[in-house]
């Protein structure tokens, strides 16, 4: 058929799958397009995930150091908030960073079409171009012929279906918008971006009430971190409810009324100024024409790759969030580079070792590798070595010293196989064992490295240190 436009590499999607992968595949030599409905690159994380939440995590966490001060001799009273701002201050964060891989893609000769791309066939897009924001269609298409194809259309939350539809309902990325301070927001979902929201409103002075359906919050992560999480938690939430659902929702003029049912449900409805439906995230799979490219797509929205991530078409490939958990930037990036350098004809192949997931609330929980609670399922005879943080000259300096340091090996090979840590940093801490689970570190390794003092790095060594007299054979 008829194309406007012909490319050896076409890209679906420009978050850190989609960038990552137009960028290789440029750099590798082959003409490449990057379709994206959205005015600015970046995707779901530097537009409304991972940067801009960060952004003001940032400023909750000093918020709460500098009320801590008050205990150190140091008083800086009462906070003024001006929201205008704070959202301009995050905003300016985001647009520093999208403006960049605008930069980036331009130098690269990547050539970016603007609008919601849909498969006609196994070699072309067509695309129905926008404007704006993104959102505003043309009424232009365009056809884009291509040799192979990235699909990293990514993901977007789920919605609850009895929940109204009203602006005081809303979900990460409204909640990001910052439009006002409420009284008092419930959080539908204990995961990892509720919480982090959960912890970024309740700085701002926001009551918030947390409900979840499993008998845990973050239940990625071994129950041990999560416990000294909730033990510094509790008196900034006003209440977390576990083995607890939403049973429905009102909007009223006064508020929104939500029921509950289950194990620690309230009897009577409850009023919020704000809800924050945070309960997962839906691949985008069946929104984009993949079956007329025959594309396999399950019924949930997600599309199954090989080791290269290949599809069951041979010419097109998937990564990111569309592919599967865990939903992570870090992993959409990693799986980017595999498939654009496995189309241009090389053998990469991806097979981490290891997924670091951090949840960057406060105090930050990381973890990577396996978890003991997965060791124990899968039957893995594991040692585990603790380092607590109250015995950490630099935490204690710090105040804040209720974390840990967990290392996990293999008995049968000594090798590091998992760690986890929760304190404040743990997401910049845990670095050094995501290198060691990838590297087949024994503990001795780390514990034989000297790491700077004092430092809350110098934790990891400190439990590595502990195996020794354990892993007395070693090879
Ligand atoms: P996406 O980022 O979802 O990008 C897909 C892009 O494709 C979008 O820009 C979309 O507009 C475009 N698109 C989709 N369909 C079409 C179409 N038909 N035509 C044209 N364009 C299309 N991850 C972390 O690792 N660390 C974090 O701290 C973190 N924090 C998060 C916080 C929040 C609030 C949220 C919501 C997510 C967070 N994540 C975090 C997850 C992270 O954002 C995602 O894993 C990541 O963005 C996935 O990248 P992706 O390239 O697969 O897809």
């Amino acid at each position: 058929g008829g194309a406007d436009l012909e490319c050896e590499m076409l890209v679906l999607g420009a978050g850190p799958g989609g960038y990552s992968a137009a960028f290789r595949a440029a750099d590798l030599g082959m003409k490449t397009v990057l379709v994206e409905r959205y005015a600015s690159l970046g995707g779901v994380c530097l537009n409304v995930g991972c940067i801009p939440s960060k952004a003001l995590l940032h400023v909750a966490a000093v918020t709460e150091a500098a009320n801590a001060m008050a205990d150190h001799g140091i008083a800086f009273g009462k906070p003024k908030i001006d929201l205008d701002k704070l959202r301009g201050w995050k905003e300016k964060v985001v647009g520093k960073l999208t403006g960049g891989l605008a930069g980036m893609a331009k130098a690269r000769k990547v050539q970016t079409v603007r609008g919601v791309g849909k498969f006609l066939d196994p070699h072309h897009l067509e695309v129905a171009l926008t404007r704006g924001d993104g959102r505003e269609p043309t009424g232009d298409t365009q056809v884009v012929k291509f040799d192979k194809c990235i699909i990293a259309a990514g993901s977007q939350s789920v919605k609850l279906p009895f929940i109204p539809d009203d602006p005081r309902v809303v979900d990460s990325t409204g909640a990001l918008e910052l439009t006002s301070i409420p009284k008092r927001m419930l959080v539908i979902g204990g995961g990892i971006i509720g919480l982090e929201m959960a912890t970024v409103y309740a700085s701002l002075g926001t009551r918030i009430e947390v409900v979840e359906m499993l008998d845990g919050l973050m239940t990625g992560a071994d129950r041990d971190l999560v416990k000294v999480w909730e033990k510094v938690n509790a008196p900034r939430f006003d209440k977390v409810m576990l083995k607890t659902r939403t049973a429905d929702v009102k909007a009223q003029k006064n508020g929104l009324k939500v029921s509950f049912e289950g194990d620690n449900a309230p009897a009577e409805p409850q009023l919020y100024d704000m809800i924050l439906q945070s309960v997962g995230r839906r691949p985008n799979g069946n929104k984009i024409g993949a079956e007329n490219a025959g594309v396999v797509v399950d019924e949930r929205g997600f599309i199954a790759t090989d080791k290269q991530l290949r599809t069951n078409v041979g010419h097109i490939f998937a990564i990111g969030d569309i592919i599967g958990q865990p939903m992570l930037a870090h992993k959409a990036v990693h799986e980017a580079h595999v498939a654009a350098e496995a189309a241009a004809g090389q053998k990469s192949v991806f097979d981490a070792r290891q997924i670091p997931s951090v949840a960057y609330t406060d105090p930050e929980v990381a973890w990577a590798g396996k978890t003991e609670t997965e060791c124990k399922a899968e039957g893995i005879k594991y040692g585990k070595a603790v380092f607590p943080w109250a015995a950490s000259g630099r935490a204690i300096a710090n105040g804040r010293d209720e974390g840990f340091t967990k290392v996990l090996f293999d008995e049968e090979t000594h090798r590091i196989i998992g760690g986890a840590i929760v304190g404040t940093q743990a997401g910049d801490l845990i670095s050094e064992l995501c290198l060691a689970i990838e590297m087949g570190c024994d503990p001795v390794d780390i514990g034989k490295t000297i790491h700077p003092h004092p430092t809350l790095g110098e934790s990891v060594g400190m439990a590595a240190e502990l195996f020794e007299g354990v892993c007395t054979d070693l090879p």
